[in-house]
């Protein structure tokens, strides 16, 4: 049967990938994020033309509670209840402390994380009253370990590990799972505009940031494709995985095994 899935930034990059991947496997979803109309009229498009599936779109602004608990109401009164909750909309910003903007500190940490428990704190109760759900964080190797200027960032993402083995304990008895995915450099808009910043912070070119800063960090020296980590989403909300609880997978080119 179709389950009810919702994806939170998925007009893009990852998140894009991790809906595409459940429409593709016949799971009804709901995508939120940031775009232009006709574009995201094309993803709507594309997503139902993979199956027979059905797929809408939700504008809630992830620093916005009420916008958030209206996302989660809208999915679970489209398709009867949230099955797959995937928390994957984030920001990045990349900039010493002292310089550290205080308005995107508190952007990215509403965006980065809040917005995790305002998502979870709606849907919970729909997933207890099924006995059945799973919840997914989209984390980063940045939850496992630093990177200077991006403290925000950094502190977002550990603490996302946090709330994540929180709420896996709490659901344990109730079928369902909460776990993160620790993903290593993806190709995706979120590190293309990061790119000229960290080379500005460590006064370095554009080119030496991808080679020697970004792709340095990965053992395997390959970018981590958006559609891999959506494999791996489909793993974590499949029957398989239901033992699997409170943990997070890295998917990071081998980045925190040093
Ligand atoms: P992206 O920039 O391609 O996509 C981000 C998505 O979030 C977009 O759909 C955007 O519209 C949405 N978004 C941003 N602000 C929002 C807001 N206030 N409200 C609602 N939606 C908002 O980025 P991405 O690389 O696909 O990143 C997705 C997730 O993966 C993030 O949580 C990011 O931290 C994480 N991640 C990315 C990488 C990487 O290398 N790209 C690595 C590890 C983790």
């Amino acid at each position: 049967m179709a389950r009810s899935v919702v994806v939170t930034g998925s007009t893009s990059g990852i998140g894009l990938a991790i809906a595409t991947a459940f429409a593709a496997k016949g799971d009804n979803v709901t995508i939120n994020g940031f775009g232009k109309e006709d574009e995201i009229k094309a993803i709507i498009e594309r997503l139902e033309s993979s199956s027979k599936v059905k797929a809408i779109y939700h504008p809630a602004d992830m620093t916005k509670p009420a916008e958030i608990a209206d996302l989660i109401e809208t999915a679970a009164k489209t398709f009867g209840t949230v099955d797959v909750l995937v928390n994957n909309a984030g920001i990045q910003h990349v900039e010493k402390i002292e310089d550290f903007p205080i308005e995107k500190w508190d952007q990215i940490i509403a965006i980065n994380l809040s917005s995790s428990f305002h998502t979870m704190r709606a849907a919970i109760p729909l997933m207890k009253a099924k006995m059945h759900g799973r919840i997914i964080n989209i984390a980063s190797a940045h939850a496992l370990v630093a990177s200077p200027f991006k403290s925000a960032y950094v502190a977002a993402k550990h603490g996302i590990l946090g709330l994540t083995k929180t709420a896996a304990l709490e659901l344990a008895e109730f079928g369902v799972t909460v776990n993160a995915i620790c993903p290593g450099y993806v190709l995706t808009p979120l590190v293309e505009k990061q790119i000229p910043d960290t080379a500005r912070a460590r006064g370095m070119t554009e080119e030496q940031v991808k080679t020697e800063v970004i792709l340095k960090a990965q053992p395997t020296r390959e970018f981590v494709k958006a559609e891999e980590i959506g494999a791996l989403a489909l793993y974590l909300a499949s029957e398989e995985a239901r033992q699997v609880t409170g943990t997070h997978i890295s998917i990071d080119g081998g980045w925190t095994a040093a």
